[in-house]
């Protein structure tokens, strides 16, 4: 077997953007520089084959990349100046409504690709993703994409990131030109010019500064210095003491401040056109952390879940997270990601998720988009796949010398429903295959029942996301799917605190049944993490200590469905304190019952309001148009928040999911089919009163009709 190649010798990154900034096509070119693939495709290119990472028909088609793939490569260094590094890239996704393949994807990164429109900047999703990437403490190298478009800008929008972000930009590059005339791109810490020849960019020029650029890169680089020293002591005393600093010290400042998070280096290029890929995987390699440069922590199950560090030590316990499944062409994929200890083919792991069921590891490999290559050992840092293990994402794997779970990711709440059915009878169990598959794979996907209608409702981050999910069915399932109306994800909620008072008393025939609870509900704070709590103040043994779960069985019940519209109610707490029971007549359900019909008691006394999800949406579209994507923004109930014009107009704006419907058609259809958008969920808040108002007449007169159906 070929030598490991040491843990400061592997990079684990991932590259973010706004959707089009040009990420598909950067990864492409990183992937054709470091030779894993032999000829480069364009997204969405005329030969019909499609840049490689999109590896579904669907990412192809619709030329968005919705599914992360981890690819394996090696870099060596622009001019070979490097030794072997190996990098895994994992491809996340830009679209928002997959926020969630993002946030999996962060979790197992140690370092960032940053991608930026260089006409655009920092867009909506930028920022998205930006706060996704500083919740994981994931350090980052932001690239300005696009040079040589109309209107590239690099200084601006390494002033973006400062305005907008708060990083600490760093300019770490200077290009030589601009638009058509982006020639190529001078490194001021070294003082040397790269130009990109032959046909694909494969043969890198390195050349003296032309004299036109001179006083410029001479200024960068003092003003790089500058601006290290500003959040680095070390290269601050030098500095200060006005003594030479090598280039070995100024990267090895860069990369002190940029894995502390105080600085963002900035480079520049254009995929596209084949400029400054290689550099900026130098810079990588210079910048960003190897796996053990960076902390990650797991809960002891067997303590308390107590916090561990797990150490980057091939010799300590295996433990790994899975956070990504996939079926492809052989079968069932499971990526993995490594944080301490290694791993054999044959190895038995234990899901300590999942009470530590037994799993055997029969085949291990490293990804290449679709491609793969089998291995017989991994160890810490590595990303790798295994077929054949059963796990759902999130799960943590140890070899069962210790039972840690690593801290789980950040689910949001979905905001949107649709009631779907196989349209033909006979494709039902493909149709629960898919199901079942699709939750497993992507926790903000979800399932459920309706105990009423009996209906499977399918619920998501919004309505590509299942428009997504229907279309897999039918393709990789061969199940057609007929859809009800979208539904928005209400919520309701209380504003006020209201006594809860409520006897249960029955008799009938033999036994009765008695029960008294006493308490009150009240809001819980805004920043509340759980959106129900449960509090017992009884004393003196009022309500025996056996029925109290009883009364948090009976709220839950109340929760489940809000008075006013039916949807489930959050951000409330009920508190019991008080009550009766009976020596024969008292039971669980008894209490049950009492604690329910007192919730709902109580309800319309704590002035209960609906909620629903608010919308953040970027519109951009040529300035002509200004005034018709103002008006329908407003005709949508949606709020303005920004504004920017020049030759195209971002409008960004607040609306409700609820007024969102039907949009991309009549935001085409005012633009010309020129305009174009992205939405995310942004926060609840109350429906306005009018709407409620008929909103819940409307609740009313359903649930009387079915009433009298049943008749
Ligand atoms: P993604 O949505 O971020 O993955 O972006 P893609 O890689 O799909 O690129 C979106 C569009 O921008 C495609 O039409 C690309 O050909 C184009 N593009 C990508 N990089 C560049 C670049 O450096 N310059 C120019 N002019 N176009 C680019």
């Amino acid at each position: 077997m070929a030598t490991r190649i040491p843990l400061e010798r592997i990079r684990n990154i991932g590259i973010s953007a706004h959707i089009d900034s040009g990420k598909t096509t950067l990864t492409e070119r990183i992937l054709f520089y470091t030779g894993r693939i032999h000829r480069i495709h364009e997204v969405r290119g005329k030969d019909g084959v499609g840049a490689k990472m999109d590896s579904m028909d669907l990412e192809r088609e619709k030329g968005i990349t919705i599914q992360s793939a981890a690819t394996y490569c090696v870099w060596t260094g622009s001019q070979n100046q490097l030794e072997e590094h190996n990098v895994n890239i994992i491809d996340t996704p830009g679209h928002v409504d997959f926020t969630i393949e993002v946030e999996r994807a962060l979790r197992v990164l140690d370092g960032a690709i940053l991608v930026l429109d260089s006409g655009k900047g920092v867009q909506s999703q930028s920022i998205t993703v930006d706060k996704q990437m500083k919740r994981y403490r994931v350090p980052r190298i932001a690239f300005v994409n696009k040079m040589d478009n109309p209107g590239a800008n690099y200084e601006r929008v390494a002033d973006m990131l400062r305005e907008k972000l708060g990083h600490h930009s760093v300019k770490l590059q200077l290009p030589m030109g601009a638009e058509d005339k982006f020639a190529g791109i001078i490194d001021p810490i070294i003082q040397r010019a790269f130009f990109f020849d032959g046909e694909s960019g494969e043969i890198i020029r390195e050349e003296a500064i032309p004299a036109e650029f001179v006083d410029a890169a001479k200024k960068a680089r003092e003003e790089i210095i500058h601006k290290v020293a500003d959040v680095d002591d070390e290269l601050a005393e030098k500095f200060i003491n006005e003594e030479p600093i090598s280039t070995e010290e100024l990267r090895a400042a860069i990369r002190r401040a940029t894995l502390a998070l105080k600085m963002t280096p900035v480079m520049c290029g254009s995929a596209f056109r084949n400029k400054g890929v290689q550099l900026l995987l130098d810079g990588v390699m210079y910048y960003l952390p190897n796996p053990k440069e960076v902390v990650n922590e797991a809960h002891d199950q067997n303590n308390n879940e107590e916090k561990v560090i797990l150490e980057s030590d091939p010799t300590k316990p295996f433990v790994g997270l899975a956070f990504k499944l996939q079926q492809d062409k052989y079968g069932q994929l499971t990526y993995f990601r490594i944080y301490q200890g290694s791993i054999s083919m044959g190895d038995t792991i234990y899901n300590t998720s999942n009470q530590m069921r037994k799993v055997r590891v029969p085949r291990m490999f490293r990804m290449h988009s679709d491609d793969r290559e089998e291995i017989q050992t991994a160890e810490c840092g590595d990303i790798v796949a295994f077929y054949g293990v059963e796990a759902s994402s999130g799960e943590t794997f140890t070899d069962g010398k210790v039972n840690y779970t690593l801290t789980s990711m950040h689910v949001p709440a979905a905001v949107i429903s649709l009631a779907v059915a196989p349209k033909d009878r006979n494709a039902e169990t493909n149709f629960s295959k898919a199901l079942n598959r699709f939750t497993k794979e992507d926790p903000t996907f979800r399932v459920h029942q309706d105990e009423e209608s009996q209906q499977t409702i399918i619920s998501g981050m919004g309505e590509l996301h299942l428009d997504i999910y229907m279309e897999r069915m039918r393709r990789e399932y061969a199940c057609d799917v007929i859809a009800g109306q979208p539904q928005v994800a209400y919520r309701e909620t209380i504003t006020q605190r209201a006594e809860i008072a409520y006897t249960h008393k029955k008799q009938t025939g033999g036994s009765g049944q008695f029960a008294r609870v006493n308490g009150f509900m009240e809001p819980l704070p805004p920043d509340a993490v759980e959106t129900y709590e449960f509090v017992d103040e009884v004393v003196g043994g009022s309500i025996p200590r056996e029925y109290i779960p009883a009364c948090d069985k009976g709220f839950r019940e109340g929760i489940k469905k809000g008075a006013l519209i039916g949807f489930p109610v959050v951000g409330i707490r009920c508190t019991v304190n008080d009550g009766l029971s009976h020596a024969v007549d008292s039971s669980e359900m008894a209490f049950k019952t009492a604690a329910w019909m007192g919730f709902r008691e109580a309800y319309s006394a704590a002035k209960p309001t609906i909620l629903e999800p608010i919308m953040k949406v970027e519109i951009e579209a040529p300035v002509e148009f200004q005034g018709s994507v103002v008006g329908q923004v407003n005709q949508r109930r949606g709020v303005i928040q920004e504004t920017i014009s020049d030759e195209n107009v971002t409008v960004t704006a607040e609306v409700p999911l609820n007024a969102m419907f039907g949009y991309s058609t009549d935001l085409r259809s005012a633009t010309q089919g020129k305009g174009n958008f992205t939405m995310e969920f942004s926060r609840y808040a109350p429906v306005p009163k009018q709407e409620q108002e008929e909103m819940i007449k409307k609740y009313r007169e359903k649930v009387a009709a079915e009433a009298a159906a049943r008749k």
